[in-house]
């Protein structure tokens, strides 16, 4: 039986299949990552086109049927005007879009993810470039921790000695200085206002995160990154 679908989403990106057909990948409220085809592409998409190509939170009308669901209607919901307009705003929004189609598999229902790269996106396109950083930061440490990637932040990873003094990205959080020289020699010195920042990062909504304390975590974000979701996705520098 055929079925429609209503829901928000954000288009995490296309590619082309015959007959001028693309197929869509979409990350909806309603039933997480979905790929839904648009027919006839050139045609249809100049109507489909302008939402479906920028960054945005988007509406759509998706038809269920027995062979791959059909994209039939789209509209912006949350238009991103400044994220269109700003080259560091559209990067940043565009890794946070890829990095949530890396870290997730078709069709598993996650609205509170949905909501962590809606909330993404409305804070890149009013923040200020100052505040890029603490953002990304952010949204790394909690995509991973939704993803089951909880980094340890209070003890050593290791051997639960308290106090660690230093961070290691492959065993997945802080260490101490003893364990880090054993398995670890890759593994960073880290302060302790530096895993109170961390702890800070992970926890903070995203709309609040100008009240972060100045930190400098981009080097382990990163590094986690690297080695939690094998990507050797790195942001761009915003000053
Ligand atoms: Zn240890």
């Amino acid at each position: 039986m055929a079925n429609y679908l209503k829901t928000k989403a954000i288009v995490l990106g296309y590619r082309d299949l015959a007959e001028h057909d693309r197929l869509y990948t979409l990350y909806t409220e309603a039933k997480g990552k979905m790929e839904v085809r648009v027919r006839g592409a050139r045609k249809i998409l100049s109507k489909l086109q302008p939402p479906l190509a920028s960054i945005a939170v988007v509406r759509v009308l998706i038809y269920e049927g027995r062979s791959r669901p059909l994209l039939i209607g789209i509209e912006t919901s949350e238009r991103l005007p400044q994220i269109a307009h700003a080259l560091w705003r559209r990067q940043v929004a565009a890794r946070f879009i890829r990095l949530v189609d890396l870290s997730t598999k078709p069709e598993i229902h996650d609205p509170e993810l949905f909501m962590l790269l809606r909330d993404a996106l409305l804070m890149m396109e009013r923040i200020e470039a100052n505040q890029a950083n603490a953002l990304r930061d952010a949204f790394i440490l909690q995509l991973l921790i939704h993803s089951g990637y909880r980094p340890e932040l209070d003890i050593c990873v290791n051997c639960r000695a308290d106090a660690p003094t230093a961070f290691s990205a492959a065993h997945g959080g802080a260490i101490c200085r003893t364990c880090a020289a054993r398995v670890d020699p890759a593994s960073m010195p880290i302060s302790a206002a530096d895993l109170d920042a961390l702890r800070a990062h992970a926890t903070v909504p995203l709309a609040v995160v100008s009240i972060l304390p100045a930190a400098d975590l981009g080097a382990i974000t990163q590094a986690l990154l690297r080695y939690r979701l094998e990507t050797p996705l790195w942001f761009p520098v915003v000053n």
